[in-house]
């Protein structure tokens, strides 16, 4: 579900990443994108082999998932880049996206996947990166390194006063009733993921 208004972004096919959602007007630094919302889902009995990417299932609890309604335009349309200009924020276990930087207007709004570094399951592996910023790895996985660095940091920031939600599986999760206004981008952010500028 979006956040900002309908007159701020649109969808719109990219060359070589399907859709993608591009800002029509210029979006704030830390302003909320939307809530990863969709149905509730038992991670441990979700058929990833009939997935083709697996590229749409959220983490929400230890043993649930958010799966989105892939027929509504939703923030599960960014696509993934190595520089994103958004990031997750996690908030009372709903996945946030917000505004990394001041974003202008048509320039796509991108996301890092944070994708744990590749193991064998992913054989051939499908998460190639074409962003074509600066800072691309060619792969939307993440090195041992960054991903060991992220987890640290989500740990360190998740939910930390927020009450456990009872799960109710294939269920929608409901929007939250407020949200906050802005979301201040973390320092170890951007330390962790443009140590270059
Ligand atoms: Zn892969
Ligand atoms: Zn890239």
């Amino acid at each position: 579900m979006f956040l900002i208004k309908d007159d701020f972004w649109q969808v719109k096919r990219t060359k070589e990443k399907g859709l993608g959602i591009f800002a029509k007007k210029g979006i704030e630094a830390g302003t909320i994108i939307g809530d990863y919302l969709g149905k509730v889902i038992e991670t441990a009995r979700y058929d990833f082999n009939n997935d083709k990417d697996g590229l749409y299932l959220m983490y929400y609890t230890d043993e649930a998932s958010i799966y989105p309604n892939l027929k509504k335009p939703g923030i599960h349309l960014l696509n993934h880049s190595c520089a994103p200009n958004c990031w997750i924020y996690t908030y009372q276990y709903h996945t946030l996206f917000f505004a990394l930087r001041n974003i202008k207007p048509t320039e796509e709004l991108t996301i890092s996947y944070l994708l744990s570094p590749k193991g064998k399951s992913c054989n051939p592996c499908k998460h190639i990166c074409k962003c074509n910023s600066k800072f691309c790895t060619g792969t939307m996985h993440l090195s041992k390194d960054k991903y060991k660095k992220w987890q640290k940091f989500q740990d360190n920031q998740n939910n930390k006063k927020a009450a456990k939600p009872q799960v109710i599986f294939n269920k929608n999760l409901p929007k939250l009733t407020s949200y906050p206004k802005i979301i201040p981008t973390n320092p170890t952010i951007i330390s962790l993921f443009f140590p270059h500028g």
